[in-house]
């Protein structure tokens, strides 16, 4: 560890409720020399609203994060302890910080986290879905196109994937979804967790979209969860297949079966031209 340097503490603040601040990240504040946050106005209110004196504030976002996290590092070089906190939850989660704890790390400078809050926890403790396996995608893009193809991509290995989401884009994320024949896989988005109009739903993406779609206009925060892809047997897909092209042209048999069992239709499409070559 470097000679002479301060501590930096990365700090969990609450992501809604304020009881959830712990007593060690309080201490934590109230005893450093100086707090790195992402919104000084933000970091300001949380201090006083936890009777924590005025600080040495230092404001550090995404668009100046270098340029401070170099202020920080001399900070700690003259022995000063700082602590870094985001808006909400646990910094570096999608929040500013990196940075600095890749310098931190560089220069061997010692950094403590104080864990707590999390969007991402919270969400996984109360999900119908098993957090086994499950990737963390962050943000998907807002644009329709970037986040079509991202999601395209993230559907194809069928693992469960949990991403950030907002309320505004949310119906349009779920429509996208079903579009790339996810309908059927299940999805957990928790809403505004542990404020008062914390909400969860739970259902195949289809059915989400209606009850979401129920409850215009949906304000807030969310975290999703959506479930791996529902496997189905080879043999579940072929005698679906077998049933419908005794009655349909197989191109109409295959994209009924893909909706039926949740197969991805060109698999589908390809399993009917060899079914209906066998015979
Ligand atoms: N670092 C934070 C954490 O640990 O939860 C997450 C920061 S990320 C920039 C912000 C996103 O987290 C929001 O857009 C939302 O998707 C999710 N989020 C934050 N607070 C939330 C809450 N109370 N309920 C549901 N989702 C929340």
């Amino acid at each position: 560890m470097s000679e002479g340097y301060g501590i930096v503490y990365v700090v969990a603040t609450p992501i809604g409720n304020l009881q959830d601040m712990s007593e060690r990240a309080i201490s934590v504040l109230e005893t450093v020399d100086a707090i790195a946050c992402e919104d000084t106005r933000r970091c300001r209110k949380l201090l006083s609203a936890l009777s924590i004196p005025a600080k040495n504030l230092i404001s550090l976002h995404e668009h100046n994060e270098k340029r401070m996290t170099a202020r920080v590092l001399e900070l700690l070089r003259k022995g000063n302890d700082v602590a870094l906190v985001s808006d909400a939850g646990t910094p570096l989660i999608c929040d500013p910080g990196f940075d600095l704890v890749r310098s931190l790390w560089e220069r061997k400078v010692r950094v403590v986290p104080i864990p707590g809050a999390s969007a991402i926890t919270a969400a996984l403790s109360v999900s119908p879905l098993s957090a086994h396996d499950v990737r963390f995608v962050g943000f998907i893009p807002a644009r329709a196109r970037a986040r079509d193809s991202r999601l395209r991509q993230l559907l194809i290995d069928g693992s469960p994937i949990l991403f950030f989401e907002t309320a505004r884009r949310i119906s349009a994320t779920l429509d996208a979804l079903c579009k790339l024949e996810a309908n059927r896989r299940h999805i957990f988005v928790a809403r505004e967790l542990t404020k008062v109009h914390e909400t969860l739903y739970f259902g195949r993406v289809e059915e989400v979209i209606d009850e979401i779609a129920n409850k215009e206009p949906v304000r807030g925060e969310m975290v999703c969860l959506l479930g791996g892809m529902v496997k189905t047997s080879r043999m579940d897909v072929d005698s679906t297949l077998q049933i419908l092209m005794g009655e349909l042209p197989p191109t109409q048999a295959a994209r009924l079966t893909s909706r039926i069992t949740g197969e991805r239709r060109a698999l589908v499409y390809k399993r009917a031209l060899v079914l209906s070559n066998q015979g």
